[in-house]
C-alpha cells in the first residue's frame, strides 16, 4: 500500500522536513512546504523531524482529490 506525507498548517518553514528527507521530495517555497507525492516513499523521516507536528503520513488512497 502507498504512503505519502502531506504538511498541515502551521508551517514554521524549519526545514528540517527537507533535511530529513532522503530523496529529496519536499521543498519550501516563498514559505510553503510541500511534498512531491510521486517521489514521497512514505518513509516518515520528515514526520518525525517536525517539531510543530504537523506532517502526516497517510495512505495515497485516502487523499482528498
Ligand atoms: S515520508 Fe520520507 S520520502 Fe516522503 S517526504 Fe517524508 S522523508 Fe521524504
Ligand atoms: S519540519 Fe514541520 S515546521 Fe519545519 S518546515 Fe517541515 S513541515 Fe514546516
Amino acid at each position: 500500500m502507498k504512503k505519502t506525507a502531506i504538511v498541515g498548517s502551521n508551517c514554521v518553514s524549519c526545514g528540517n522536513c527537507v533535511n530529513a528527507c532522503p530523496i529529496g521530495a519536499v521543498y519550501i517555497h516563498k514559505g510553503i512546504t510541500a511534498v512531491v507525492t510521486d517521489k514521497c516513499i512514505g518513509c516518515g523521516k520528515c514526520e518525525k523531524a517536525c517539531p510543530a507536528g504537523i506532517i502526516e503520513i497517510v495512505k495515497r488512497e485516502d487523499m482528498a482529490i
